[in-house]
């Protein structure tokens, strides 16, 4: 008889030690200093997760020719929005830099060049969730950019280069949302967009039903290719800066990890709120 392989002490500290990855779809700017079901949520994950040694984002909002990552000592607060409440202006997210973060990043992704960047700092895909999540801003925080040249399974396959990160106590938060169309939102009675108000167009609850489904069957090359999976889909995705982050989540999946979702909501017709945790 065959004996059994045994798991070596290494794979079982790496197992024991790997932080969770998280999908979280970010919706209104507001989520920062607002309090709602979707920001209480991403306060109580904070609060579940193991405490990372520091904190790698990848936001839709960070588009950059090539791929770069924030490098710098103290990243500034940056408030990539218009049209909102001084408050939200005024807030700040002034969690440290990590030059060593930063070039890990570079060290474990071989297939693309890497650059650093010192001067632009965090945006709101990625503050107004921590802020929320990690509000003592005490963490040191890098941020990576999506670079317009690579094709959908470029990325993923990026971040595929990125899953041992998590092995070494670094949280990987993607934000996004995956189903986000601004031109089609909801415009109430009065004329205004009301981005709180619940509901979901019907092509916005089939996409963001395939889109769970593919998820759980592991189909990540098929939502790559989210051109081809239908009308529904192409109107859940116009434009691919927030459907990337979703990419760079599932390729940091390993084998037997499960995923388990929250804020599955819809908002404003065209928005899904819908998050999940990955361990
Ligand atoms: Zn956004």
């Amino acid at each position: 008889m065959k004996p059994k392989a045994k798991k070596s002490p290494k794979d079982s500290m790496r197992k024991k030690q790997r932080v969770p990855a998280l999908f979280i779809g970010h919706g209104n700017p507001m989520n920062a200093i607002e309090d709602n079901d979707f920001t209480l949520h991403w306060q109580q994950v904070g609060k579940s997760l193991p405490r990372p040694k520091a904190i790698l984002c990848v936001s839709a909002h960070w588009q950059t020719w090539g791929t770069l990552v924030t490098a710098m000592e103290s990243p500034r607060t940056i408030h990539d929005f218009g049209g909102f409440p001084p408050e939200l202006y005024q807030a700040q997210y002034p969690a440290p830099g990590s030059s060593w973060l930063a070039g890990e990043i570079r060290n474990s992704i071989t297939g693309s060049k890497v650059g650093f960047d010192l001067d632009r700092g965090l945006d709101h895909g990625c503050w107004s969730v921590l802020k929320r999540m990690f509000p003592a801003a005490d963490l040191p925080v890098v941020q990576l950019s999506l670079d317009y040249t690579k094709s959908a399974i470029e990325h993923y396959n990026m971040g595929r280069e990125m899953a041992n990160l998590r092995d070494r106590g670094i949280l990987i938060l993607a934000s996004g949302n995956m189903v986000h169309n601004l031109e089609r939102v909801e415009v109430s009675h009065n004329g205004r967009r009301d981005f709180n108000r619940p509901l979901g167009f019907d092509w916005a609850i089939e996409a963001n039903n395939l889109f769970k489904k593919l998820i759980d069957e592991d189909r990540s090359a098929e939502l790559a290719d989210f051109h081809s999976l239908g009308h529904a889909a192409q109107l859940a995705v116009p434009s691919p800066e927030h459907f990337l982050p979703l990419l760079y989540a599932l390729a940091l999946k390993q084998k037997g990890e499960k995923i388990t979702y929250f804020n599955d909501k819809l908002l404003a017709g065209s928005i899904a709120m819908t998050s999940f945790i990955i361990k």
